[in-house]
């Protein structure tokens, strides 16, 4: 192996999280590159027949076919593995394809699984609608109530998930607490973290057995590319991950990869900026509007346990118009610099009417019950100035505030 590259976890282990996000999981090719190469391919060849025959059973190290391993994908897995403490990573296509492979990789007919209540529309669907098509049957809890996840716990529960903070309402799960009560049961605890991002929380220290994060956030962080990861350890990866992993064709393309891996190396200073812009904007507007929601701020009613389990609050800041559904419309359309848009983790500031968009697939029943109101408006900050965005925030809110 050649000197310096990332490739050696008996020096990348000792490394902080900074240097991690640089350089863990770099293997340089012959030509002793810098930036990580882009491996495009689908397959591989091989000198012999006998080499095939060995790779194919395992007996010799290479790569095989991209459906299952690619270097490009491998370096973003190992860095990403690091920095999480996972002895593995399985990168997916997408965010959802990682949540699905997550949960359908070890679940049977029969099995049961509990979710907060209050998840990313595609989440909640994978609970409500796919997984009691075959058979799995599905109880979804409060988040933030402990009792409510112990009191729903079967002998046939099998997994817990969650989203923490969730989306878009920012309400917290205390996941250390429900590690324990998952293993205290037969159960595996599954974390969705990408409102969190692996730079404010990391859920395997906390207890949890999975985490899963759609890198099209803040990982990407620059609206290009679509991507997910699971990381979990090689006993879970061996018995239920890889196998479903490799047959059922839910990999991220090396391209997507490779963009991933640039994004790495700035996330830390990205979530950083983010979080700054977001604590200057919630404060700016919890001065104006009387329902802000962000973590930092004094009447955030989790507060004890944001600051226990996350590092700093995270760079969602989310607000409620007292004017329902025309107010908050005519709020978004007055905006001059966030985008109406539905991705978040981005560089440029995004406005989400979730009602309308990210959470419509829900009932309106479960919309109300989850806080999802009509007025409500999901701000994701980005890295532009944070006196442009209270600016652009402050005008709008002046156009509509006699509505
Ligand atoms: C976006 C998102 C997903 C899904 O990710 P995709 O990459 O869009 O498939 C899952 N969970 C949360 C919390 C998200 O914000």
């Amino acid at each position: 192996m050649k000197s310096k590259t990332g490739k050696d976890r008996s020096i990348t282990q000792k490394w902080s999280r900074q240097t991690q996000m640089v350089r863990a999981g770099t293997v340089r090719s012959d030509f002793d590159e810098m930036s990580e190469a882009l491996i495009l391919t689908s397959g591989f060849a091989y000198d012999s027949a006998e080499e095939a025959e060995g790779r194919f059973n395992g007996e010799r190290e290479g790569f095989v076919y991209s459906r299952q391993t690619n270097p490009t994908v491998a370096m973003f897995e190992e860095r990403m593995a690091l920095i999480e403490g996972a002895d593995v990573g399985r990168a997916t296509a997408t965010g959802m394809a990682a949540m699905t492979a997550s949960l359908l990789c070890q679940l049977k007919c029969g099995d049961h699984v509990i979710g907060a209540e209050a998840l990313f529309g595609s989440n909640r669907w994978l609970l409500d609608e796919l997984l009691p098509r075959y058979g799995i049957e599905t109880t979804v809890v409060k988040g933030g109530d402990l009792s409510a996840w112990q009191t729903a716990l079967r002998p046939n529960t099998k997994v817990l998930f969650c989203e923490t903070p969730a989306n878009p309402t920012l309400e917290m799960v205390d996941i250390s607490a429900l590690a324990d009560i998952a293993h205290a049961g037969s159960a595996r605890l599954i974390v969705d973290n990408v409102f969190a991002t692996p730079i404010l929380q990391s859920p395997l220290e906390l207890g949890a057995d999975i985490v899963c994060y759609s890198t099209t956030k803040h990982i990407d962080g620059q609206g290009r590319c679509l991507g997910g990861i699971i990381l979990c350890d090689s006993a879970f990866d061996e018995e239920y991950l890889y196998p479903f992993y490799r047959h059922t064709g839910v990999a991220m393309s090396p391209f997507n990869a490779w963009v991933m891996l640039k994004g790495l190396e700035t996330l830390p200073l990205r979530v950083g900026a983010m979080c700054d812009n977001a604590e200057k904007v919630a404060a700016a507007l919890s001065a104006i509007v009387e329902d802000v929601r962000h973590p930092s701020l004094p009447a955030f009613d989790q507060k004890e346990l944001a600051e226990r389990q996350m590092k700093r609050g995270g760079t969602m800041v989310v607000m409620t118009l007292t004017g329902g559904r025309d107010q908050a419309f005519a709020f978004l359309n007055a905006l001059e610099i966030f985008d109406i848009s539905n991705n978040l983790g981005d560089s440029r500031s995004i406005a989400t009417h979730c009602w309308s968009t990210t959470h419509k697939a829900l009932t309106e029943e479960t919309r109300m019950a989850l806080g999802i109101t009509p007025g409500l408006i999901r701000l994701s900050i980005g890295l532009e100035d944070a006196g442009d965005l209270i600016q652009d925030l402050t005008q709008a809110l002046k156009t509509v505030q006699n509505r």
